[in-house]
């Protein structure tokens, strides 16, 4: 098996201050909490913005400060969120691909929130390809059902999205697909073969859904984007969630990969610092 890559979400667009005071969301909170984890053995970091009021934005000044100060304390690969609830344009949506992050999310599907619909329709989403191709940028294909699978294996047959596939399994979010074992095999058998997959889990089954994962030859996503809680009554931090992962793999005889490994991985070929 691969080593394994662990993604850290630190922020997210939901979390606030009052249900946990370990959010991140100021760009130096947000750079000092990445560091924190990349430090714990997090390889890519997927990122959310925050504005002055802590309300989520898509404004590319924020994000570029965020990216600016990761980059000075590390070179963990850094994926930028193109999620629905920041921005409601294509260009709002979008925004972010223009500072050229090394990765960015791209939910190739619609669903429901609870209070929103998480909207993505064709034309958004093909424009979004289209940035991404223009910047340079890899897209983690972000799967809220088994549907987005099939688009994005539609979008890469028009040419929007290349090989090796990127995809992101995201369970247990309202109003998607349910995190249960079930459902997590059932979304890795119906990808692509060659793929490269990561699985999100929100809620009480994350630790067992992410040793699942691992045990498949798959890769974690952690962070409070996804849980606050560690476990019942115990609010998480960042690194604590990103430590346990790590000793799972270790139960597992799983090796962690480096960030330098985690690039060759993913099979990012920009030349990025390594070390
Ligand atoms: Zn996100």
């Amino acid at each position: 098996m691969e080593k394994l890559v662990i993604t850290i979400a630190p922020t997210g667009n939901v979390p606030t201050k009052d249900r946990t005071p370990y959010v991140p969301v100021t760009p130096a909170e947000i750079a000092e909490s990445v560091y924190e984890c990349y430090k714990a053995g997090a390889s890519v970091a997927h990122i959310h913005a925050r504005d002055e009021t802590g309300r989520p934005t898509y404004r590319k000044e924020v994000f570029k400060e965020i990216v600016d100060r990761i980059k000075e304390k590390c070179d963990i690969i850094i994926q930028l969120s193109t999620g629905a609830r920041a921005g409601r344009t294509a260009e709002e949506r979008g925004e972010c691909i223009t500072l050229a992050p090394e990765m960015a999310s791209l939910t190739t599907g619609s669903s429901n929130f609870p209070t929103m619909a998480n909207l993505n329709a064709p034309d958004l989403i093909e424009y979004l390809c289209k940035q991404m191709q223009a910047y340079n940028v890899v897209p983690e294909i972000e799967v809220f059902d088994t549907a987005m699978i099939a688009n994005a294996l539609a979008l890469q047959k028009k040419g929007l999205l290349s090989e090796p596939l990127r995809f992101n399994l995201v369970m247990g979010v309202p109003g998607s697909i349910p995190a249960s074992f079930k459902n997590l095999f059932f979304l890795v058998e119906s990808l692509p073969a060659g793929a490269y997959w990561t699985c999100t889990s929100v809620g009480p089954l994350h630790p067992n859904l992410s040793m699942m994962a691992m045990a498949m030859g798959g890769n974690v996503r952690t962070g409070i984007e996804d849980n606050i809680y560690y476990e019942k009554g115990v609010l998480a931090t960042n690194p604590m969630l990103v430590e346990r992962v790590v000793k799972m793999a270790q139960a597992l005889g799983r090796e962690v990969a480096s960030v330098k490994e985690a690039r060759e991985i993913l099979k990012l070929n920009r030349g990025e610092d390594s070390k």
